[in-house]
Protein backbone atom coordinates (compact mmCIF):
# COMPACT_ATOMS: atom_id res chain seq x y z
CA UNK A 1 0.00 0.00 0.00
CA UNK A 2 1.38 3.58 -0.41
CA UNK A 3 1.96 5.76 2.31
CA UNK A 4 2.97 9.46 2.16
CA UNK A 5 6.57 10.00 2.83
CA UNK A 6 7.31 12.58 5.79
CA UNK A 7 7.52 15.04 2.91
CA UNK A 8 4.22 15.16 2.36
CA UNK A 9 3.15 14.87 6.19
CA UNK A 10 0.62 17.58 6.99
CA UNK A 11 1.16 19.40 9.73
CA UNK A 12 -2.60 20.89 11.08
CA UNK A 13 -4.25 17.69 12.52
CA UNK A 14 -6.88 19.47 14.17
CA UNK A 15 -6.00 23.37 13.82
CA UNK A 16 -4.20 23.20 17.39
CA UNK A 17 -0.47 24.71 16.50
CA UNK A 18 0.48 22.21 14.46
CA UNK A 19 3.82 23.14 12.07
CA UNK A 20 2.12 24.06 8.81
CA UNK A 21 4.64 22.97 6.17
CA UNK A 22 2.86 25.33 4.00
CA UNK A 23 4.60 27.66 5.58
CA UNK A 24 8.40 25.81 5.05
CA UNK A 25 7.29 25.94 1.42
CA UNK A 26 6.58 22.52 1.03
CA UNK A 27 3.17 22.17 1.15
CA UNK A 28 0.10 23.98 0.46
CA UNK A 29 -1.85 22.89 3.19
CA UNK A 30 -5.91 23.82 3.81
CA UNK A 31 -6.21 25.01 6.57
CA UNK A 32 -9.41 23.64 9.32
CA UNK A 33 -12.31 25.84 8.15
CA UNK A 34 -12.62 27.15 4.77
CA UNK A 35 -15.48 28.25 3.08
CA UNK A 36 -15.87 28.49 -0.93
CA UNK A 37 -17.77 31.59 -2.13
CA UNK A 38 -18.15 31.94 -5.77
CA UNK A 39 -18.09 34.96 -7.57
CA UNK A 40 -19.64 34.43 -10.93
CA UNK A 41 -18.58 37.96 -12.20
CA UNK A 42 -15.49 38.07 -10.35
CA UNK A 43 -17.51 41.80 -8.95
CA UNK A 44 -17.78 41.10 -5.18
CA UNK A 45 -15.01 39.32 -4.12
CA UNK A 46 -14.26 42.69 -1.57
CA UNK A 47 -17.61 42.07 -0.16
CA UNK A 48 -16.70 38.79 0.99
CA UNK A 49 -13.85 39.15 2.34
CA UNK A 50 -15.57 41.57 4.66
CA UNK A 51 -17.40 39.11 5.82
CA UNK A 52 -14.33 36.56 6.41
CA UNK A 53 -12.83 39.48 8.19
CA UNK A 54 -15.81 40.36 10.46
CA UNK A 55 -16.00 36.85 11.47
CA UNK A 56 -12.43 36.20 12.42
CA UNK A 57 -12.95 39.63 14.63
CA UNK A 58 -15.74 37.45 16.31
CA UNK A 59 -13.25 34.53 16.92
CA UNK A 60 -13.35 32.05 13.89
CA UNK A 61 -10.65 31.63 11.53
CA UNK A 62 -12.44 30.98 7.86
CA UNK A 63 -10.31 30.35 5.21
CA UNK A 64 -11.46 31.91 1.75
CA UNK A 65 -11.77 29.98 -0.96
CA UNK A 66 -12.67 31.82 -4.37
CA UNK A 67 -14.03 28.88 -6.41
CA UNK A 68 -15.73 28.83 -9.98
CA UNK A 69 -16.61 25.61 -11.64
CA UNK A 70 -15.54 25.02 -15.37
CA UNK A 71 -18.92 24.87 -15.93
CA UNK A 72 -19.64 28.75 -14.74
CA UNK A 73 -16.82 29.65 -16.44
CA UNK A 74 -18.24 28.20 -20.18
CA UNK A 75 -22.13 29.57 -19.06
CA UNK A 76 -20.40 33.29 -18.74
CA UNK A 77 -17.22 32.66 -20.78
CA UNK A 78 -15.11 33.92 -18.17
CA UNK A 79 -11.16 32.74 -17.80
CA UNK A 80 -10.26 30.89 -15.00
CA UNK A 81 -7.30 33.35 -14.43
CA UNK A 82 -9.49 36.52 -13.91
CA UNK A 83 -10.99 34.47 -10.40
CA UNK A 84 -7.26 35.13 -8.90
CA UNK A 85 -7.05 38.27 -10.03
CA UNK A 86 -10.37 39.38 -8.37
CA UNK A 87 -9.56 37.68 -4.95
CA UNK A 88 -6.23 38.98 -5.55
CA UNK A 89 -7.05 42.72 -5.55
CA UNK A 90 -9.35 41.89 -2.60
CA UNK A 91 -7.04 40.77 -0.33
CA UNK A 92 -4.39 43.81 -1.39
CA UNK A 93 -7.04 46.10 -1.04
CA UNK A 94 -8.21 45.35 1.92
CA UNK A 95 -5.18 44.09 3.52
CA UNK A 96 -5.96 40.71 4.64
CA UNK A 97 -2.63 38.87 5.21
CA UNK A 98 -3.83 35.21 5.98
CA UNK A 99 -4.32 32.23 3.76
CA UNK A 100 -6.61 32.08 0.21
CA UNK A 101 -7.01 30.02 -2.01
CA UNK A 102 -8.49 30.12 -5.87
CA UNK A 103 -10.28 26.38 -6.50
CA UNK A 104 -10.61 25.17 -10.02
CA UNK A 105 -13.94 23.71 -9.51
CA UNK A 106 -14.88 20.92 -11.13
CA UNK A 107 -12.67 20.26 -13.66
CA UNK A 108 -11.93 17.14 -15.29
CA UNK A 109 -8.75 16.06 -17.27
CA UNK A 110 -9.76 17.03 -20.38
CA UNK A 111 -10.74 20.59 -18.87
CA UNK A 112 -8.01 20.78 -16.42
CA UNK A 113 -5.06 22.37 -18.15
CA UNK A 114 -6.51 26.00 -18.73
CA UNK A 115 -6.93 26.11 -14.49
CA UNK A 116 -3.33 24.94 -13.69
CA UNK A 117 -1.50 28.36 -13.64
CA UNK A 118 -4.39 30.28 -11.29
CA UNK A 119 -5.23 28.10 -9.27
CA UNK A 120 -3.76 26.01 -6.08
CA UNK A 121 -6.66 24.15 -5.12
CA UNK A 122 -8.10 21.47 -7.39
CA UNK A 123 -11.52 19.93 -6.95
CA UNK A 124 -11.17 16.94 -9.25
CA UNK A 125 -15.06 16.11 -10.30
CA UNK A 126 -15.10 11.89 -10.76
CA UNK A 127 -18.89 12.15 -10.91
CA UNK A 128 -18.94 10.61 -14.12
CA UNK A 129 -17.12 7.91 -13.61
CA UNK A 130 -19.15 5.99 -10.93
CA UNK A 131 -21.05 3.34 -11.79
CA UNK A 132 -18.35 2.60 -14.73
CA UNK A 133 -17.76 -0.93 -13.77
CA UNK A 134 -14.46 -1.67 -12.86
CA UNK A 135 -12.57 -4.63 -14.66
CA UNK A 136 -13.43 -7.60 -12.41
CA UNK A 137 -9.79 -8.60 -12.08
CA UNK A 138 -8.65 -5.25 -10.60
CA UNK A 139 -11.76 -5.33 -8.24
CA UNK A 140 -10.74 -9.15 -7.08
CA UNK A 141 -7.02 -7.69 -6.43
CA UNK A 142 -8.27 -5.10 -4.57
CA UNK A 143 -10.02 -6.62 -2.29
CA UNK A 144 -7.41 -9.23 -1.97
CA UNK A 145 -5.35 -6.26 -0.85
CA UNK A 146 -8.36 -4.84 1.84
CA UNK A 147 -9.48 -8.07 3.30
CA UNK A 148 -10.09 -6.02 6.44
CA UNK A 149 -13.19 -4.04 4.40
CA UNK A 150 -15.69 -6.78 4.46
CA UNK A 151 -17.22 -7.84 7.72
CA UNK A 152 -18.29 -5.97 10.68
CA UNK A 153 -15.92 -2.99 11.73
CA UNK A 154 -15.88 -1.15 14.82
CA UNK A 155 -15.70 2.57 13.77
CA UNK A 156 -14.77 5.24 17.14
CA UNK A 157 -17.20 7.03 17.03
CA UNK A 158 -20.34 5.61 15.14
CA UNK A 159 -22.67 3.89 17.60
CA UNK A 160 -23.57 0.66 14.91
CA UNK A 161 -20.21 -0.96 13.68
CA UNK A 162 -19.77 -0.66 9.70
CA UNK A 163 -20.86 -3.59 7.94
CA UNK A 164 -20.45 -5.06 4.58
CA UNK A 165 -19.97 -8.63 3.18
CA UNK A 166 -18.05 -9.82 0.50
CA UNK A 167 -20.50 -9.38 -2.26
CA UNK A 168 -21.27 -5.85 -0.96
CA UNK A 169 -17.10 -4.89 -1.21
CA UNK A 170 -17.63 -6.58 -4.51
CA UNK A 171 -20.52 -4.49 -5.64
CA UNK A 172 -19.25 -1.44 -4.20
CA UNK A 173 -15.95 -1.63 -5.33
CA UNK A 174 -17.13 -2.31 -9.25
CA UNK A 175 -18.85 0.87 -8.55
CA UNK A 176 -16.19 3.22 -7.69
CA UNK A 177 -12.89 1.81 -8.55
CA UNK A 178 -12.85 3.24 -11.91
CA UNK A 179 -13.92 6.65 -10.27
CA UNK A 180 -10.79 6.14 -8.05
CA UNK A 181 -8.78 5.43 -10.94
CA UNK A 182 -9.29 8.42 -12.68
CA UNK A 183 -8.96 10.75 -9.84
CA UNK A 184 -5.31 9.54 -9.44
CA UNK A 185 -5.14 9.79 -13.61
CA UNK A 186 -6.06 13.53 -12.91
CA UNK A 187 -4.22 13.98 -9.82
CA UNK A 188 -1.21 12.80 -11.42
CA UNK A 189 -1.45 14.92 -14.17
CA UNK A 190 -1.59 18.40 -12.22
CA UNK A 191 1.15 17.29 -10.01
CA UNK A 192 3.54 16.79 -13.28
CA UNK A 193 2.67 20.49 -14.16
CA UNK A 194 2.73 22.13 -10.84
CA UNK A 195 5.05 20.25 -8.43
CA UNK A 196 3.63 17.79 -5.53
CA UNK A 197 2.56 20.00 -2.58
CA UNK A 198 2.26 22.80 -4.59
CA UNK A 199 -1.79 22.56 -4.64
CA UNK A 200 -4.83 21.37 -2.40
CA UNK A 201 -6.83 18.31 -4.02
CA UNK A 202 -10.55 18.11 -3.15
CA UNK A 203 -12.04 15.08 -4.77
CA UNK A 204 -15.89 15.65 -5.46
CA UNK A 205 -18.31 12.98 -5.94
CA UNK A 206 -21.39 15.32 -5.14
CA UNK A 207 -23.39 15.36 -9.04
CA UNK A 208 -24.35 11.80 -9.31
CA UNK A 209 -27.40 10.01 -8.48
CA UNK A 210 -27.19 8.13 -5.58
CA UNK A 211 -25.80 9.07 -2.53
CA UNK A 212 -22.48 7.54 -0.59
CA UNK A 213 -23.12 5.64 2.80
CA UNK A 214 -20.59 5.81 5.52
CA UNK A 215 -19.14 2.43 4.26
CA UNK A 216 -18.95 3.41 0.89
CA UNK A 217 -17.03 6.05 1.47
CA UNK A 218 -14.28 4.08 3.79
CA UNK A 219 -13.64 1.72 0.33
CA UNK A 220 -13.60 4.87 -1.82
CA UNK A 221 -10.38 6.41 0.61
CA UNK A 222 -8.90 3.62 0.77
CA UNK A 223 -8.57 3.41 -2.86
CA UNK A 224 -7.68 6.63 -2.77
CA UNK A 225 -4.97 5.88 -0.63
CA UNK A 226 -3.52 3.51 -2.79
CA UNK A 227 -3.50 5.76 -6.37
CA UNK A 228 -1.27 8.14 -3.26
CA UNK A 229 -3.97 10.78 -3.32
CA UNK A 230 -3.28 13.44 -1.10
CA UNK A 231 -6.55 14.06 -0.71
CA UNK A 232 -7.28 17.60 1.33
CA UNK A 233 -10.83 17.21 1.21
CA UNK A 234 -13.76 14.93 -0.50
CA UNK A 235 -17.28 15.83 -1.19
CA UNK A 236 -19.70 13.12 -1.04
CA UNK A 237 -22.99 13.32 -2.06
CA UNK A 238 -25.28 13.50 1.12
CA UNK A 239 -28.82 11.51 1.06
CA UNK A 240 -31.57 14.41 0.69
CA UNK A 241 -32.01 17.60 -2.16
CA UNK A 242 -29.42 20.06 -2.48
CA UNK A 243 -31.35 22.62 -4.49
CA UNK A 244 -29.85 25.71 -5.77
CA UNK A 245 -30.31 28.67 -3.35
CA UNK A 246 -32.76 27.00 -1.13
CA UNK A 247 -32.90 25.39 2.14
CA UNK A 248 -32.41 21.42 2.56
CA UNK A 249 -35.23 19.28 1.56
CA UNK A 250 -35.14 15.71 3.12
CA UNK A 251 -34.41 13.96 7.01
CA UNK A 252 -32.40 16.11 8.88
CA UNK A 253 -32.17 12.96 11.58
CA UNK A 254 -30.70 11.04 8.86
CA UNK A 255 -28.85 13.76 7.63
CA UNK A 256 -27.20 14.57 10.94
CA UNK A 257 -26.56 11.03 11.34
CA UNK A 258 -25.06 9.79 7.61
CA UNK A 259 -22.55 13.20 8.33
CA UNK A 260 -21.11 12.39 11.90
CA UNK A 261 -20.49 8.88 10.13
CA UNK A 262 -19.01 10.10 7.27
CA UNK A 263 -16.58 12.42 10.01
CA UNK A 264 -15.93 9.40 12.00
CA UNK A 265 -14.83 7.09 8.70
CA UNK A 266 -12.52 9.92 7.69
CA UNK A 267 -10.72 10.39 11.18
CA UNK A 268 -10.56 6.46 10.92
CA UNK A 269 -9.23 6.19 7.25
CA UNK A 270 -6.82 9.30 8.27
CA UNK A 271 -5.51 6.56 10.77
CA UNK A 272 -5.70 3.11 8.87
CA UNK A 273 -4.58 4.25 5.26
CA UNK A 274 -2.31 7.27 6.01
CA UNK A 275 -4.10 10.18 4.52
CA UNK A 276 -3.32 13.70 4.67
CA UNK A 277 -4.09 14.40 8.41
CA UNK A 278 -6.11 17.10 7.63
CA UNK A 279 -8.40 15.57 5.21
CA UNK A 280 -11.63 16.77 5.88
CA UNK A 281 -15.55 17.17 4.34
CA UNK A 282 -16.01 19.01 1.76
CA UNK A 283 -20.20 20.10 1.51
CA UNK A 284 -21.23 21.49 -1.88
CA UNK A 285 -24.06 23.07 -0.62
CA UNK A 286 -25.55 24.34 -3.89
CA UNK A 287 -26.45 27.53 -1.23
CA UNK A 288 -28.04 28.35 1.95
CA UNK A 289 -28.62 24.71 3.36
CA UNK A 290 -29.64 26.89 6.55
CA UNK A 291 -31.58 23.73 8.83
CA UNK A 292 -28.24 21.66 8.21
CA UNK A 293 -25.69 24.16 9.45
CA UNK A 294 -26.95 23.02 13.35
CA UNK A 295 -26.41 19.55 13.19
CA UNK A 296 -23.53 20.12 11.19
CA UNK A 297 -21.68 22.02 13.50
CA UNK A 298 -22.53 19.54 16.70
CA UNK A 299 -20.82 16.99 14.35
CA UNK A 300 -17.74 19.00 13.65
CA UNK A 301 -17.80 19.37 17.28
CA UNK A 302 -17.93 15.72 18.19
CA UNK A 303 -14.85 15.05 16.70
CA UNK A 304 -13.04 18.00 16.40
CA UNK A 305 -13.39 17.84 12.81
CA UNK A 306 -12.86 20.47 10.00
CA UNK A 307 -15.17 21.87 6.90
CA UNK A 308 -15.16 23.20 3.93
CA UNK A 309 -18.17 24.17 2.67
CA UNK A 310 -19.13 25.73 -0.96
CA UNK A 311 -21.89 28.30 -0.77
CA UNK A 312 -20.27 29.77 -3.92
CA UNK A 313 -23.81 31.00 -6.11
CA UNK A 314 -25.86 32.90 -3.27
CA UNK A 315 -23.67 35.92 -3.68
CA UNK A 316 -25.15 35.99 -7.60
CA UNK A 317 -28.36 36.24 -5.84
CA UNK A 318 -26.88 38.86 -3.42
CA UNK A 319 -25.82 41.42 -6.41
CA UNK A 320 -29.48 41.38 -7.51
CA UNK A 321 -31.07 41.82 -4.43
CA UNK A 322 -28.85 44.69 -4.20
CA UNK A 323 -29.35 45.91 -7.46
CA UNK A 324 -33.62 46.03 -6.50
CA UNK A 325 -32.84 47.50 -3.66
CA UNK A 326 -31.59 50.60 -5.17
CA UNK A 327 -34.97 50.67 -7.41
CA UNK A 328 -34.91 52.58 -10.82
CA UNK A 329 -32.82 51.44 -13.27
CA UNK A 330 -31.08 48.26 -11.13
CA UNK A 331 -34.89 47.53 -10.35
CA UNK A 332 -35.83 47.45 -14.05
CA UNK A 333 -32.89 45.18 -14.71
CA UNK A 334 -33.63 43.07 -12.26
CA UNK A 335 -37.01 42.40 -13.66
CA UNK A 336 -35.73 42.22 -17.17
CA UNK A 337 -33.51 39.24 -15.92
CA UNK A 338 -36.46 37.65 -14.25
CA UNK A 339 -38.64 37.99 -17.66
CA UNK A 340 -36.11 36.34 -19.62
CA UNK A 341 -34.93 33.40 -17.45
CA UNK A 342 -38.82 32.92 -17.40
CA UNK A 343 -38.73 32.67 -21.15
CA UNK A 344 -35.96 30.14 -21.12
CA UNK A 345 -36.93 28.18 -17.90
CA UNK A 346 -35.92 24.74 -19.90
CA UNK A 347 -32.49 25.87 -21.42
CA UNK A 348 -31.18 26.96 -17.91
CA UNK A 349 -32.46 24.47 -15.82
CA UNK A 350 -31.34 22.07 -18.06
CA UNK A 351 -27.50 21.55 -16.76
CA UNK A 352 -29.40 21.73 -13.23
CA UNK A 353 -31.56 19.41 -13.39
CA UNK A 354 -31.01 17.58 -10.11
CA UNK A 355 -30.86 20.10 -7.85
CA UNK A 356 -33.51 22.33 -8.98
CA UNK A 357 -36.97 21.64 -8.33
CA UNK A 358 -39.39 24.47 -9.52
CA UNK A 359 -43.16 24.36 -9.57
CA UNK A 360 -43.94 26.64 -12.89
CA UNK A 361 -47.46 27.11 -11.61
CA UNK A 362 -45.48 29.14 -8.27
CA UNK A 363 -43.46 31.37 -10.73
CA UNK A 364 -45.24 35.05 -11.30
CA UNK A 365 -45.50 36.24 -14.82
CA UNK A 366 -43.85 38.88 -16.20
CA UNK A 367 -46.29 42.02 -15.88
CA UNK A 368 -46.98 40.72 -12.46
CA UNK A 369 -43.20 41.55 -11.90
CA UNK A 370 -42.90 44.35 -13.49
CA UNK A 371 -45.49 46.46 -11.43
CA UNK A 372 -43.40 45.00 -8.37
CA UNK A 373 -41.95 47.45 -6.01
CA UNK A 374 -38.54 47.28 -4.63
CA UNK A 375 -39.16 45.85 -1.52
CA UNK A 376 -42.12 43.25 -2.79
CA UNK A 377 -39.36 41.87 -5.36
CA UNK A 378 -36.10 41.78 -2.75
CA UNK A 379 -39.31 40.27 -0.07
CA UNK A 380 -39.64 37.04 -2.71
CA UNK A 381 -35.98 36.98 -3.29
CA UNK A 382 -34.25 37.11 -0.31
CA UNK A 383 -33.77 34.14 1.87
CA UNK A 384 -35.75 34.28 4.47
CA UNK A 385 -37.77 30.95 5.08
CA UNK A 386 -39.71 32.81 7.57
CA UNK A 387 -41.06 35.97 5.02
CA UNK A 388 -44.30 34.86 3.82
CA UNK A 389 -43.21 36.55 0.47
CA UNK A 390 -40.33 34.38 -0.06
CA UNK A 391 -40.95 32.51 -3.37
CA UNK A 392 -38.26 29.31 -3.81
CA UNK A 393 -39.30 28.69 -6.80
CA UNK A 394 -38.56 32.37 -8.40
CA UNK A 395 -35.39 32.44 -6.39
CA UNK A 396 -34.13 28.59 -7.90
CA UNK A 397 -34.74 29.86 -11.32
CA UNK A 398 -32.65 33.42 -10.46
CA UNK A 399 -30.01 30.95 -8.93
CA UNK A 400 -29.48 29.34 -12.37
CA UNK A 401 -30.28 32.56 -14.56
CA UNK A 402 -26.59 34.42 -14.52
CA UNK A 403 -26.44 33.68 -18.21
CA UNK A 404 -28.64 36.21 -18.14
CA UNK A 405 -26.91 38.17 -16.75
CA UNK A 406 -23.64 37.55 -18.82
CA UNK A 407 -25.32 38.28 -22.00
CA UNK A 408 -25.92 41.35 -20.81
CA UNK A 409 -22.12 42.23 -20.54
CA UNK A 410 -21.32 45.27 -19.99
CA UNK A 411 -24.80 46.69 -18.75
CA UNK A 412 -24.76 44.45 -16.07
CA UNK A 413 -21.63 45.02 -14.47
CA UNK A 414 -21.77 48.69 -14.95
CA UNK A 415 -24.96 48.55 -13.04
CA UNK A 416 -23.46 46.51 -10.37
CA UNK A 417 -20.97 49.42 -10.21
CA UNK A 418 -23.43 52.06 -10.19
CA UNK A 419 -25.79 50.03 -6.97
CA UNK A 420 -22.20 49.09 -5.57
CA UNK A 421 -23.25 50.11 -1.55
CA UNK A 422 -26.79 48.01 -1.89
CA UNK A 423 -24.88 45.43 -3.65
CA UNK A 424 -21.36 44.80 -1.64
CA UNK A 425 -23.64 45.13 1.60
CA UNK A 426 -26.12 42.58 1.00
CA UNK A 427 -23.01 40.48 0.06
CA UNK A 428 -21.47 40.75 2.88
CA UNK A 429 -24.35 40.29 5.72
CA UNK A 430 -25.66 37.38 3.41
CA UNK A 431 -22.31 35.74 4.06
CA UNK A 432 -21.65 37.15 7.35
CA UNK A 433 -25.04 36.66 9.39
CA UNK A 434 -26.55 33.53 7.49
CA UNK A 435 -23.95 31.42 6.42
CA UNK A 436 -20.51 32.19 8.65
CA UNK A 437 -22.35 32.98 11.97
CA UNK A 438 -24.38 30.14 12.06
CA UNK A 439 -21.62 27.80 11.57
CA UNK A 440 -18.80 29.05 12.91
CA UNK A 441 -19.28 31.34 15.54
CA UNK A 442 -22.85 30.78 17.35
CA UNK A 443 -22.41 28.91 21.02
CA UNK A 444 -21.60 24.85 21.08
CA UNK A 445 -24.93 23.53 21.29
ZN1 LIG B 1 -20.35 20.41 -6.40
Amino acid sequence: MMTFNSDMEFGIASGDGGISLASMGHSVVLEKYSMGVGDRFGRQARAQLRAVMQTAAGGAEVTPVWNKSNREHGIIGSRPQSVREAAERAVKELGWGKPWHADADHIRLETVDAYIESSDFFTVDVADSIGHPAREDMIQAFMGRHPELAGRREIPGIERPLEMSRAEVFGTAAKYLSAVQEAGRIYRHIERAKGPGRFITEISMDETDSAQTPPELLLILAGMAEEGIPLQTIAPKFTGRFNKGVDYVGDIEQFEREFADDLAVIAFAVMEYGLPKNLKLSVHSGSDKFSIYGPMRRGLAKFGAGLHLKTAGTTWLEELIGLAESGGDGLALVKQIYGEALEHRGQLCAPYATVTDIDPSKLPDRETVAGWSAEQFTAALRHDPACREFNPHLRQLLHVAFKIAAKQGERYTKMLAECEEAVSRNVTQNLYERHLKPLFLEERP
